[in-house]
């Protein structure tokens, strides 16, 4: 197979044009051409008036070496890279399974790896399977009625589980890591165009049967997969996991731990900091939800193909940086979806977003986040961090009454330093409930100003994101781990050998991508294959 990269067509081009931009570049003809798939798609929408699709193809011919040869010195062609994800071979196994802690996306590849290498992991999960979360998730959304152990953030599949399922990732991957988790998830029922589109994403309602179908798969292979089982202690014995303690009641014998328990595992955090388990505070963010028409963001994007069902929902990326040395940021946007609330502590609101793999609701949300670091935090403790991520939770509970309903502010409000006291034309899409009110209330006061200059700069790139009606709806103040447990070269912390601090939580991953990947090296280090730090 040959890779041919960089043929740009209209993105609305016909169904053989494309067969015909290969045949084209390669100066061959319609017989030479034995077979093609697409290896990348992306939409260049730079020129409003001139929108392109952008493929990288892999292609079979009758004389490959014959067009490599001619086309030695064009960068754009070259023999087609391997695609597949080798396995490790195991080279050393204890006796005992190893423990993986966590079904987010870490866990559940670490497991997933594990189990395909005859390991049998046990996997523990505090939260749900995920039929029942979804039903618990749901009644909050509908009711206000809140369950601290099963929520967006706790229950199988973790974090991501309620999400716009964005599946991109700035990892090198030489190894192939990122092709294994999406060739998981198209087996596991994920469409096949997540393998070529530059922005793959599942939504929500795919990645709830992909989880059950990742638990499945495990299971098969001989693993264990437990809910409702929460680590609360490990036992250490001269610097060694010996095992580890569910539910403050049961104990199970282990010499390997992966400790996968994503950003939002206060109490765990706490019992390993009460074990001596080297953790460091590390910046984070913490900002709103911002939300538009999605025509809006269509139109400033497509212009006059804006709501093209070829194109779909337009999506934006945008940063500001701000004279007074902070950074206002968008961050994991929502074409078409809906804003959620997504607390794991009672008395706390924490918003966050998803969509559907449809991405047919009216709005438009994204994450408009300030960086901040832990100096900002108000103390030396590494988890200093959690106590201010509580902090400006819980004043998003009192100001938005106190019932898990959310603050809101209409954008005009807020960069006019005014409530907001009446609705405006963008309905926000949090549910149980909004409260109307001054943003400036529960966000500390350096991120309310850098927001406030950061608007208005970034409607200069993104026509109408200052619109007056936008909402915007606090807090958002998990997007990334407020601490880092520790880990080695040998990816074990240096406080207890066999205990391998893992994905997001730990401070190693962001994202659905990068997160499996760095349960799938955990996987590796475990059966016996070095795995280079990154
Ligand atoms: C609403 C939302 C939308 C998102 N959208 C996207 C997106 O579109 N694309 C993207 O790439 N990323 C997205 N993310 C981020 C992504 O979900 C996370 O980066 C990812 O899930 C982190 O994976 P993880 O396995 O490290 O941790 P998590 O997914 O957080 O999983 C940790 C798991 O550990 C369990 N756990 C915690 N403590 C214990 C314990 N003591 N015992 C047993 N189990 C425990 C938790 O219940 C949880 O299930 C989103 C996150 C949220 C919240």
């Amino acid at each position: 197979m040959i890779r041919i990269r960089d043929i740009r067509l209209p993105f609305d081009h016909s169904e053989d044009a494309l067969g015909g931009g290969i045949l084209e570049r390669l100066g061959i003809t319609e017989r030479e051409l034995v077979h093609f798939t697409i290896a990348h798609k992306s939409i260049d929408a730079r020129r409003k008036n001139s929108i392109l699709a952008v493929y990288t193809v892999d292609a079979e011919l009758q004389d490959e070496a014959a067009v490599l040869c001619r086309f030695s010195e064009d960068i754009r062609i070259s023999q087609t890279p391997p695609l597949k994800y080798q396995i490790p071979t195991v080279e050393s196994v204890s006796g005992r399974s190893p423990v993986v802690v966590g079904s987010g996306p870490c866990g559940l590849f670490a497991a997933l790896i594990l189990a395909q290498l005859g390991l049998k992991p046990v996997l523990i999960e505090r939260g749900k399977e995920v039929g029942s979360r979804v039903k618990d998730v749901y009644r909050f959304w509908r009711e206000g009625q809140f369950d601290p152990e099963s929520n967006v953030q706790f229950g199988e599949g973790g974090a991501g589980t309620f999400s716009d399922g964005k599946l991109t990732t700035q990892i090198r991957d030489k190894e192939n890591r990122s092709r294994k988790v999406l060739d998981e998830f198209v087996k596991a029922g994920a469409p096949d165009e997540i393998l070529y589109q530059a922005r793959p994403h599942i939504g929500t309602d795919n990645l709830v049967r992909i989880v059950k179908h990742l638990r499945h798969t495990i299971l098969s292979l001989g693993g264990q997969v437990r809910f409702e089982t929460k680590l609360t202690g490990i036992h250490i014995k001269a610097g060694v996991v010996a095992g580890v303690v569910l539910n403050d009641s049961e104990t199970i014998e282990t010499d390997t731990l992966v400790l996968a328990v994503g950003h939002s595992a206060r109490d765990t955090f706490e019992m390993l900091a009460g074990l001596n388990i080297p953790i460091e505070a590390k910046p984070f963010s913490i900002g709103v939800r911002i939300e538009h028409p999605q025509s809006v963001i269509d139109t400033a994007q497509y212009g006059r193909y804006a709501s093209h069902p070829l194109l779909g929902p337009a999506d934006y990326k945008m940063v500001h940086h701000c004279e007074n040395g902070r950074s206002a940021y968008t961050f994991c946007m929502c074409p078409g979806g809906e804003v959620i609330a997504s607390s794991s502590e009672p008395g706390g609101v924490v918003t966050n977003g998803m969509s559907s793999y449809s991405r047919n609701r009216p709005n438009a949300n994204s994450a408009l986040l300030v960086g901040i670091c832990p100096q900002d935090f108000g103390g030396t403790d590494p988890l200093a961090g959690i106590g201010f991520q509580r902090k400006w939770e819980r004043k998003a509970f009192e100001v938005g009454g106190g019932n898990y309903f959310a603050p809101v502010q209409l954008v005009g409000d807020f960069l006019a330093g005014r409530p907001s006291r009446s609705p405006g034309r963008v309905a926000p899409s949090y549910t149980p409930g909004t409260t109307l009110c001054n943003l400036a209330e529960c966000l500390p006061e350096f991120v309310v100003e850098t927001i406030r200059v950061a608007i208005a700069q970034m409607d200069k790139k993104l026509n109408g994101f200052a619109m007056h009606d936008a909402v915007m709806t606090a807090v958002e103040s998990r997007s990334s781990s407020p601490i880092r447990i520790v880990r080695d070269e040998s990816f074990q912390s240096p406080a207890a050998e066999g205990l391998y601090p893992a994905g997001e939580g730990a401070g190693y991953a962001g994202g659905i991508i990068s997160s499996a990947i760095d349960g799938i090296k955990i996987a590796e280090v475990i059966s016996g294959k070095p795995s280079k730090m990154a």
